[in-house]
């Protein structure tokens, strides 16, 4: 079929609103995924297509053993940081997930994880043929886990199937309050009951320092597009070695009449994987990935200071667990509420008047509650976006202490 030419011209000179040079983006999914200048220049160097192939070794033919960008010492290297044994790069934190439910679990087994768990969690489990329980949090206004949790789950699922459940899943840093859970209780269960034990690090790893042997995960899986300043879609498998054999097996098919077979491949990552220029963004970003962790300490107090700021406004609550250990942040704002019911723009007035401002990433029309992520951005801009939200506050006429 033919397209026509005036709906082709849609795709000419396109070009992003909200650039980080003009605007401060607050959005909690796109802090850690800025790119470096690193990165930047490798996406145009390595855009082409399959461009990381060139010096695919015949023998092998698998991506992590390409030495030519260093793919193959970058897994190794991941590994380390990561305090794991192994790593594979594929296409996003999902996936990572799915390989695991999958190559870990069998139809109809459980999998434990936390009640803040992220929806690809769920599905993740559902399209590996697993069932999930699901570990309960403290509910408003703290959303904690409790890890001990885990143990009577645990005992839940032997007494209800006679068996171990395939994995326990739990999620570093949630999504909606950027709880930091604690990973080292939930590890020690894990070990317990010799469970694997899945730590999602899509909001921590690549931004705050992360030892799986320390707090004893089995499995860790990773945004880079989230986490990692890199684009879109990449995602990190890393794991203990003793789950290597399972999670990264051989597939064993053969073809019936030509006698094919893929045994250098591996299964659950149907082969290769990120063979192009996401993967070399988030090798080029590397090395700044391991400095910027090292300056975690810094991050929150910036989001520390913010929320301090926030709060002076009469009845803007942070909710979660305070004080804040990670820069995703959940705020209860009915002041801003208040005030959107007699404007004409109703909830969008919020963001027109940040959007004015500069200051984009906090969901348009939402004012009751909204979340905000600060990671990356300068002293100086975190007093902008302060500056600004009381400014705002004021001009309202709500009550600023
Ligand atoms: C963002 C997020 C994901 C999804 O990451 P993808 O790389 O897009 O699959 C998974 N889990 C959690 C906790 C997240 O916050």
């Amino acid at each position: 079929m033919k397209i026509s030419s005036e709906r082709l011209k849609k795709y000419e000179g396109m070009k992003r609103d909200f650039s980080e040079e003009e605007y401060i983006n607050l959005q909690p999914i796109q802090r850690g995924g800025v790119l470096t200048e690193e990165a930047r220049r490798a996406l145009i160097e390595f855009g082409d297509g399959y461009s990381v192939c060139d010096w695919c070794p015949p023998k092998t033919a698998r991506l992590d053993m390409i030495d030519d960008p260093p793919i193959h010492q970058f897994y190794a290297d991941l590994a380390e940081f990561l305090g794991m044994d192994l790593a594979r790069i594929v296409t996003r934190c999902r996936e990572a997930k799915f390989i695991a439910f999958k190559m870990l679990g069998k139809a109809g087994d459980y999998a434990i994880i936390d009640s803040t768990a992220h929806y690809s969690s769920y599905i993740s489990a559902e399209l590996a043929d697993l069932r999930v329980k699901e570990v309960p949090n403290t509910g408003a206004p703290e959303y904690r886990i409790d890890p001990e949790l885990y143990a009577s789950k645990i005992e839940e699922v032997k007494k209800e199937t006679g068996r171990l459940p395939a994995a326990l899943l739990l999620t570093h840093v949630d999504y909606l309050y950027g709880n930091l859970n604690d990973a080292k209780a939930v590890g020690k269960i894990a070990e317990e009951y010799k469970v694997p034990f899945i730590l999602n690090c899509a909001y921590s790893a690549g931004i705050m320092p992360i030892d799986g042997k320390e707090v004893g995960a089995d499995v860790i899986t990773s945004s880079g597009h989230k986490s990692w300043a890199a684009c879109a879609p990449t995602g990190i498998l890393a794991l203990r070695n003793s789950l290597g054999e399972k999670v990264l097996a051989k597939p064993k098919i053969e073809g019936d009449l030509t006698k094919r077979k893929f045994v250098s491949k591996e299964l659950g990552l149907l082969g290769c994987t990120v063979a192009g220029a996401p993967l070399v963004t988030l090798m080029a970003s590397f090395p700044e990935v391991v400095r910027r962790v090292e300056r975690w300490g810094e991050e929150l107090e910036k989001i520390r200071f913010l929320v301090k700021e926030m709060e002076r406004i009469e009845g803007v609550r942070q909710i979660g667990m305070r004080p804040k250990m990670h820069t995703l942040t959940h705020l209860e704002t009915d002041p801003f509420f208040k005030a959107s019911e007699t404007h004409k723009r109703k909830g969008y007035f919020l963001y027109d008047e940040l959007r004015a401002r500069k200051i984009v990433g906090i969901q348009p029309g939402l004012t009751k509650h909204f979340k905000l992520n600060t990671y990356g951005l300068t002293w100086d801009q975190v007093k902008y976006v302060k500056d600004a939200f009381l400014e705002i506050a004021s001009k309202y006429g709500m009550k600023v202490n």
